[in-house]
């Protein structure tokens, strides 16, 4: 807790010299403000007691120091509105880059938990509400402070009595405002939270749509759809009720207490009687009072809400990545690719099922594997244990002899080449797609990827070939089309291991032959491990292992393992059989 609040306070640092000059200028302001009835009061005093020429010419040089004040009212409050808001940006940016930083460092564990929509809103409206407590918060503090005790002191030295009435009444004002600002800010999240339902649901319905229309259930969405959408309504007017008695009771509040001060001090009733300078002021003087109050009910709203951001925002923050880089972890300069499972086990984290079970391999530097077995046995669970996606929850996974644990993270991911079923294409054009497996690839080296993977003659088709724009305001590809790009994206990175996930599932017969054969060229020298899609396309493979429920089936060439006709064997004239 200790070391939250401490946190809380370190986004201040940066600017320490622009929240020194934001306070010095709120102070400013509020002194202002208050000196203004003052010098009316003056005024109108003197007024009172005749006018002579003399006389007149103090009220002109009062005049002249009135407009002074309003000048570096202006000025300052131009400082705390510009600046100061301007401080709480910079901070809400610093704010935002961290935690970006820190979901770049999360491990996929994290987020096979989290929803994404969360995510996204914890970077843009957690950060916004601490940002407005950040910068309004000690301004709002400030200010109601100054004001109120100045206005109190004013006040208190014109008319001890009617202050005090004044100033009981109060509490009742405040306590009424508090209690529906309360009902309004619970009907605001409220709000919120039915918006998020509706959004969610909107979403949902759009992207399928095409599910929507091809079994007709439009007046079934319709119907979910109405009942959000009227919940949203029924609290909105919950909402709106109470911001009306909040309007319109602190209106009639602050009215009543200005009727209170004219009739009482006007008929001096209980020894309030006032002149009219004395009258005015007070009047000038309630009026100030109204924007403390304001102010700490506005910031009691701002405390909660960037409270509550706050807590969200650290819960991610203080969340340590489960996979990271051990003290110790080396940076080997080469590897030869020689990879080994031993007696590896493993659970998905938080799950009771184990997914693989004493799994030991032996894999050589250079070596061609398939790795086949039956849909969800745990063939790419076991292929993500290698770059550590997830580390292993029992055994050890090798890589040239060193548990991969003890390599660096960077080092052990560049030596690595994956290619996925459901790779996902970041926003940008083909090339770009493409230069993602090495940053500061050549055009030449791009277009030379993009031919092994069997790709450049559809590129160069697309509109703008190797220049297109891909992504949801660019050119949609085909799940083929999509594959290729990623293998060509993993051939440009060229590791010394190569990993294929069904990488291939996507493809019609003749491209997926086509990478292939590519494949086979670039496998050369290098591990290459590939889990097919199709088993004839592994057929030629040295070796072939099998994954069972409890580890390694059986392993050998297709030959070997026909003969033994056991799981492979059924699993090939499955596929014949389709
Ligand atoms: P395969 O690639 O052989 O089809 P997977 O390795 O994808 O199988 O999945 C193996 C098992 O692990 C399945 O039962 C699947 O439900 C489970 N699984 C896969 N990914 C996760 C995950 N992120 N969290 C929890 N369970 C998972
Ligand atoms: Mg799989």
């Amino acid at each position: 807790m200790k070391s939250r609040r401490k946190k809380f306070f370190s986004y201040y640092k940066p600017y320490i010299g622009v929240l020194l000059m934001d306070m010095a200028c709120a102070m400013i302001v509020s002194v202002a403000a208050l000196l203004l009835p003052l010098c009316t009061r003056y005024i109108t005093g003197k007024l009172m007691t005749g006018s002579t020429p003399a006389l007149l010419e103090e009220v002109y040089r009062m005049g002249i120091f009135m407009l002074a004040l309003i000048v570096l009212h202006t000025v300052c409050g131009i400082f705390v509105d510009s600046n100061g808001h301007a401080m709480g940006a910079m901070m809400e940016g610093d704010m935002r880059e961290e935690l970006f930083a820190h979901y770049q460092k999360l491990s996929f564990s994290f987020y096979d938990e989290q929803k994404i929509g969360q995510l996204m809103a914890c970077i843009t409206n957690d950060t916004l509400a601490m940002a407005e407590l950040y910068h309004h918060g000690p301004e709002d503090i400030v200010i109601s402070f100054i004001k109120f005790i100045g206005v109190f002191v004013i006040l208190m030295r014109i008319n001890l009595r009617l202050t005090l009435l004044i100033f009981l009444f109060l509490p009742v004002m405040v306590v009424y405002a508090l209690f529906f600002n309360k009902k309004m800010h619970t009907a605001l999240r409220k709000n919120k939270d039915r918006i998020g339902d509706i959004n969610a649901q909107l979403e949902d319905t759009l992207s399928g749509i095409r599910e929507v229309a091809s079994y007709t259930n439009e007046a079934f969405e319709i119907r979910k759809f109405s009942f959000l959408n009227a919940r949203f309504v029924k609290s909105r007017k919950e909402g709106y009720r109470s911001e009306a008695f909040f309007d319109q009771g602190v209106y009639a509040f602050a009215q009543a207490i200005v009727v209170a001060v004219i009739v009482f001090g006007a008929a001096g009733i209980g020894g309030t009687s006032l002149n009219l300078a004395d009258l005015l002021t007070f009047l000038l003087c309630v009026n100030i009072l109204f924007d403390p109050i304001q102010r700490l009910i506005n910031f009691t709203k701002l405390y909660q809400e960037g409270i509550t951001g706050f807590a969200r925002f650290m819960d991610v923050l203080e969340k340590e990545p489960d996979i990271g880089d051990r003290e110790d972890a080396c940076t080997p300069a080469h590897v030869q690719g020689r990879i080994q499972f031993k007696d590896v086990s493993f659970r998905y984290p938080g799950q009771q099922q184990y997914v693989l079970r004493n799994v030991s391999l032996d894999i050589c530097p250079g070596e061609f594997i398939a790795l086949v077995g039956t849909s969800g046995v745990g063939k790419t669970t076991l292929c993500s244990l290698i770059p550590r996606f997830y580390d292993v929850s029992a055994g050890k996974v090798l890589l040239d002899g060193i548990d991969v644990r003890q390599i660096k993270l960077h080092a052990l991911r560049k030596y690595i080449g994956i290619v996925r079923q459901d790779m996902y294409l970041l926003n940008g054009t083909v090339a770009e797609a493409i230069r993602y497996g090495r940053l500061d690839a050549s055009r030449e080296e791009i277009v030379a990827a993009a031919k092994k993977a069997n790709a450049h003659d559809f590129i160069l088709s697309l509109p703008r070939g190797y220049d297109t724009e891909l992504g949801q305001r660019g050119v949609r590809l085909s799940g083929g089309q999509k594959q290729r790009l990623c293998i060509a994206r993993v051939f440009l990175k060229d590791p010394p291991i190569l990993i294929f996930d069904e990488a291939t599932s996507a493809l019609d017969n003749e491209s997926e032959t086509a990478v292939y054969d590519s494949l086979r060229e670039v496998s050369e020298n290098r591990t290459t491990l590939v889990i097919a899609h199709r088993l004839s396309t592994i057929r030629n493979a040295k070796r072939i292992i099998v994954l069972g429920d409890s580890g390694v089936a059986e392993q050998g060439t297709h030959a070997e393992l026909m003969a033994l006709r056991g799981v492979y064997a059924n699993l090939c004239d499955l596929q014949l059989r389709l």
